[in-house]
């Protein structure tokens, strides 16, 4: 059994946000247990791109603050570090207020952009990953995403933020090398999450995002903070607080699979997500019918004009390049794209649709 302490947290007031980490830490052995002094321990926040914090897009900057101080008084070395899919790095450290935070605790702050290819051990999927050099480079790793839905994988929580870990440009090729399939996917995120092994895993779900997320679903307040030793365990305790089976979630369903899949032994508030609302898109097909029905029952991206501003984001990081501007207008050839709802993910506008 793997713990997962969860507390309630009123706001993103700085004491606020400190007490509860102090709280959902204190059935784990403190910070003390995970952080050395002189270590120099790596903070993954959800930076998925330039979004101001009240957007509910990225990990909020006073839990990232909070943790870096907690870290600094341990007498190690805090690193803010991801790798966003879009936009210059310094553009979003800035946005999403870890500019500030790490000006403020005197964390360094790394784009994670230099890739490394890392054999994987007997049994996985995958026999290579590519994934940031820098992550092999530092001496422990505190993953902090944030409670969001998903299009793709329905939610991103501790395993998905992991994914951040592969350098940006480089993501694309992964939804190219896995296509629509998405059990490969999510096999594809849980081999990532077992190579890079978190210590500890803090999630943000003081104000969650449900709907169409993650970047242009709606905002719900949860008020919880909840951490746990494994990633795996922490996205089963908010899985099942949705009132789904565990496996919903297809990166636990690969656990479930290999036998690796947690119990859980919930400490604390209780966690409920009545009515949260889940994405638009359907759940993954029985094999047999993957690539009969695929385009008639799989959700495409339409984009919504009225809403469109033309910037061109989805073109840039659509990998298998579907999509064209004719003048500022996208179009997407349905033959050529893959599913994979990158386009949905960027779109700060909420004009990507899913139909
Ligand atoms: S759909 Fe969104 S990302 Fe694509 S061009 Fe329009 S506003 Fe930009
Ligand atoms: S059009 Fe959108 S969903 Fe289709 S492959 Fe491109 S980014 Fe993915």
């Amino acid at each position: 059994m793997i713990p997962v302490v969860s507390t309630h947290c009123r706001d993103y007031a700085l004491a606020e946000v400190r007490r509860a980490v102090e709280e959902v830490l204190e059935p784990l052995g403190g910070i003390e247990a995970f952080v050395k002094p002189g270590q120099r321990v790596l903070l993954k926040p959800n930076l998925l791109r330039a979004s101001s914090p009240e957007r509910g897009v990225t990990t909020h900057p006073a839990l990232v603050r909070v943790i870096s101080e907690m870290v600094r008084d341990v007498g190690a070395r805090p690193v803010i570090a991801d790798s966003p899919s879009l936009g210059p790095w310094i553009l979003v450290a800035r946005m999403t207020g870890m500019a500030e935070v790490a000006k403020g605790t005197g964390a360094e702050l790394l784009n994670l952009n230099r890739a490394v290819t890392v054999r994987t051990p007997k049994g996985f999927s995958f026999r290579v990953l590519e994934l940031a050099r820098e992550v092999f480079e530092v001496d422990c790793i505190i993953n902090i995403p944030k409670l969001k839905t998903h299009s793709m994988t329905l939610l991103t929580l501790g395993v998905k933020n992991l994914f951040g870990c592969v350098p940006g440009f480089r993501k694309s090729s992964w939804h190219l090398k896995t296509g629509t399939n998405r059990e490969l996917f999510a096999t594809l995120l849980l081999e990532i999450s077992l190579l890079i092994k978190p210590s500890l895993t803090i999630l943000d779900a003081i104000w969650a995002m449900e709907g169409n997320g993650p970047t242009a679903g709606e905002l719900r307040f949860v008020g919880r903070i909840l951490a746990s030793p494994d990633p795996l365990a922490l996205d089963r305790a908010v899985v099942e607080a949705l009132g789904l089976d565990p496996p919903s979630l297809l990166t636990l369903g690969v656990a479930d699979k290999r036998g690796i899949l947690p119990e859980v032994d919930f400490i604390g508030d209780s966690l409920r997500l009545d009515g949260f609302k889940l994405p638009d898109t359907v759940p993954p097909l029985p094999r047999p019918f993957r690539g009969l029905f695929r385009n008639l029952l799989t959700p495409k991206p339409k984009i919504d004009r009225s809403k469109c501003t033309g910037c061109g984001e989805c073109v840039r990081v659509c990998p298998p390049k579907a999509i064209s501007l004719k003048g500022k207008t996208p179009s997407v050839d349905y033959e050529a794209c893959i599913r994979c709802y990158c386009c949905q993910e960027i779109c700060s506008q909420g004009a990507v649709r899913l139909k």
